[in-house]
């Protein structure tokens, strides 16, 4: 259908505004939107170009590639155009996609009636495009992607990463081979590049894939020699004659050359439903990878098929990129709000415009602490990246600057907590400020008592939020004690409580009156006294009147207890009023029983990850050792870890256990814990 003005003009806005994106994106390494945001843009442009064939133009963004490479650098000419992917962003695309592909084979007779499509199914990584020009088995060129037929020569700068073979090894080395990939950096060495950078003042990166190419498109390549790039090859360009019949065989041969391929993530497939299969497993597994992928990427295995399909204007017909939902998402911080958690430390919260971002619908974000918001410098009124990876709390990346409106406000930590008036206070060493109201302030009440009832400490079930909330706003609870004295006839009474679930939460009361002792302490809330060290206060007083009779000495001597846990004993006993809630605990009949010395259960669901050489065992005995007790072994660092295991020469993973807080061991503590774990 021809087109009419409105499409017309909507189709050159749209060019325009992807076109100034595509600028922004690939030459600038500076996005102004996010990717999910331009993928709509595309998407709109695709769809009005379908419906009106005329407004295809060859210089649309839909039939090219990228942007025009940057001058800075010499140009190179790819001698095979280097392409983007089709994407697909559900089933039903996926579905559609191997169908188009069967039929198109079967036509072809290509594809017996009523078989499925062989696919090669490979990870999607979020770097950028790489080609590396072999001749006679040296690296003689590196190319960015550019505009698919011309890129950037950044060959000095591929020279420095460690795992591009600067020349090819074995007998079948061709005279010219252009490899292509995915030029990358690891999460974890993103982090400490940051970190690093931070240090010295220097720009933070937003992402991994920016800070890959900002680091790649470096004009002096010491500078790129320092960053962690990595690199994986996916494809090829020029390669003469080769043996292969399919996908996957040739990335076993470019592999066999000493080139990096992600082996261990590849799958054949067959149909839509097997490729299905392998988005779902990736997906399950997306946060615990190394990296940020964005999605997958589905290619037919058998290259004459590919051949037979063939390509479109920007991308082959025999590929597909299966998107997941996006982590990361542009929208509008309209105010910054605090909270005031259960030790009054003050959290900026960020309120922001509705935007759908990992998969759900986000209107708060976190910001950390004061210094976290000056150190990305957001402003209440910015556009904001807003990040949200698997079950992390959604947090707010940074600003988008070219998008700053000229009445974007500073935000300024108020002198007085927002729910008592009491004074906030931020201690010199200290990033977190504090309500100094103690348990006078409601906000610390309602977030202790939620603390106490939790399933950690008195495990107080039905003893949720909301009714917290209405228990103390109305004056009824002040201290925990008092939680001891609710009755059912009396807990009917309030919002969303039946008859039953009242006497069902009194039941749960009385239950709590006979608490392990180490859960009793957790309940308390002592600052800097976790689950583990009330277990080991417990078990090493025994009762609360000898922990609060203790002296610095004696809390030293105390499994893991150091000067700081110690010292913040000493203040929260000396404080009366917690003597008080003490005592009317007791009043109340709250009776701890001995704390038992924890069984082992061998090591079940205790994740390992081991780095570095160990002194006698090889890592893939320990993680033998490990796996035969019941234990799990990971290859990445996260907040679920439960033990690093480092050698000598331990690198990033111990950085980040470190980082994380995670329990670091060597050889000799894993020993022990095996052989009690057997015991
Ligand atoms: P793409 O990133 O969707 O897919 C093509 C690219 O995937 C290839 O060039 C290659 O670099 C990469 N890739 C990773 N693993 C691969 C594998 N196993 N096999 C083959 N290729 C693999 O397409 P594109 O054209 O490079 O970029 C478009 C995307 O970039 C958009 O969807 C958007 O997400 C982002 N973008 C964002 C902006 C912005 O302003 N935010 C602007 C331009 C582009």
């Amino acid at each position: 259908m021809a087109a009419d003005q409105v499409s017309a003009e909507r189709a050159a806005w749209l060019r325009a505004e992807i076109d100034r994106h595509n600028h922004a994106y690939y030459v600038r390494d500076n996005p102004v939107v996010s990717d999910a945001d331009y993928d709509r843009l595309m998407r709109e442009l695709q769809d009005l170009e379908l419906a009106h064939p005329d407004l295809v133009i060859a210089a649309s963004p839909t039939q090219r590639v990228g942007a025009a490479p940057l001058a800075a650098f010499g140009s190179v000419t790819h001698s095979v155009p280097m392409l983007s992917l089709g994407n697909a962003f559900d089933d039903d695309e996926v579905r559609a996609f191997d169908k188009r592909v069967a039929d198109t084979l079967r036509a072809a007779g290509r594809l017996r009636p009523g078989d499925q499509v062989e696919y090669f199914c490979e990870l999607k990584l979020d770097g950028l495009a790489m080609s590396l020009r072999y001749e006679d088995g040296q690296l003689v060129q590196a190319a960015t992607r550019g505009d698919g037929q011309t890129g950037e020569d950044v060959t000095a700068n591929i020279r420095t990463v460690r795992s591009i073979p600067l020349a090819l090894q074995g007998d079948g080395v061709p005279p010219v081979l252009e490899v292509r990939g995915e030029v990358f950096m690891n999460l974890a060495e993103f982090d400490l590049l940051n970190d690093a950078q931070r240090a010295r003042n220097e720009k933070v990166f937003v992402n991994p894939r920016n800070a890959a190419a900002g680091s790649l498109r470096q004009l002096d390549p010491r500078v790129t020699a320092q960053r962690p790039l990595r690199f994986f090859a996916y494809g090829w360009g020029e390669i003469g004659e080769i043996a292969a019949v399919r996908h996957g065989d040739v990335l076993d041969w470019l592999e066999s050359m000493g080139l990096p391929v992600n082996t261990g993530e590849h799958m054949k497939a067959l149909g839509a439903d097997g490729l299905l299969a392998y988005y779902r497993d990736v997906a399950a597994r997306r946060e615990r990878l190394p990296y940020d992928i964005d999605g997958v990427v589905y290619k037919v295995n058998d290259l004459a098929a590919q051949r037979t399909l063939g390509f479109v204007a920007r991308a082959p017909r025999f590929a597909i990129a299966h998107k997941f939902p996006a982590q990361e998402a542009t929208t509008t911080l309209l105010d910054i709000e605090v909270q005031v958690g259960r030790t009054g430390a003050i959290t900026p919260v960020a309120r922001l415009a509705p935007v759908f971002v990992g998969g759900v619908t986000v209107t708060n974000a976190t910001l950390h602490n004061e210094d976290e918001i000056n150190r990305k410098d957001v402003r209440i009124g910015d556009t904001v990246i807003v990040r949200r990876a698997g079950d992390v709390i959604p947090e707010v990346v940074a600003p988008v600057l070219e998008r700053r409106p000229a009445d974007a406000r500073r935000f300024v930590m108020a002198s007085v907590c927002p729910v008592c008036g009491s004074a906030i206070e931020r201690l010199e060493d200290e990033a977190i400020a504090r309500c100094t109201g103690g348990l006078f302030c409601p906000a610390q009440r309602k977030q202790s008592l939620l603390h106490a009832a939790g399933r950690k400490a008195l495990d107080v079930e039905g003893l949720g939020d909301k009714l917290v909330e209405q228990l103390v706003d109305r004056g009824r609870i002040h201290s925990l004690a008092e939680v001891f004295g609710l009755t059912a006839d009396e807990l009917a009474q309030y919002d969303r409580m039946g008859q039953k679930s009242a006497e069902n939460l009194v039941a749960a009361i009385d239950r709590a009156r006979r608490p392990v002792l180490g859960r009793l302490i957790f309940a308390l809330g002592i600052r800097h006294v976790g689950e583990t060290t009330a277990r080991d206060l417990a078990l090493h007083f025994g009762s609360v009147e000898s922990l609060m009779g203790a002296d610095l000495d004696a809390l030293l001597a105390v499994n893991d207890v150091g000067p700081v846990v110690a010292g913040s004993i000493l203040r929260f006993f000396a404080e009366p009023h917690n003597i008080e809630i003490v005592r009317a605990l007791q009043a109340s009949g709250v009776a701890p029983q001995p704390e038992e010395l924890p069984r082992t259960q061998g090591l079940a669901a205790k994740t390992f990850v081991l780095t570095g050489t160990l002194p006698v065992w090889s890592r893939e005995e320990a993680a033998a050792q490990i796996v035969a007790a019941g234990g799990k072994v990971s290859g990445s660092v996260s907040r679920k870890t439960n033990f690093v295991v480092a050698g000598v020469e331990a690198g990033s993973k111990l950085t980040k256990a470190l980082e994380l807080g995670v329990t670091v061991i060597d050889e000799d503590a894993l020993r022990a814990l095996l052989a009690q774990a057997s015991a």
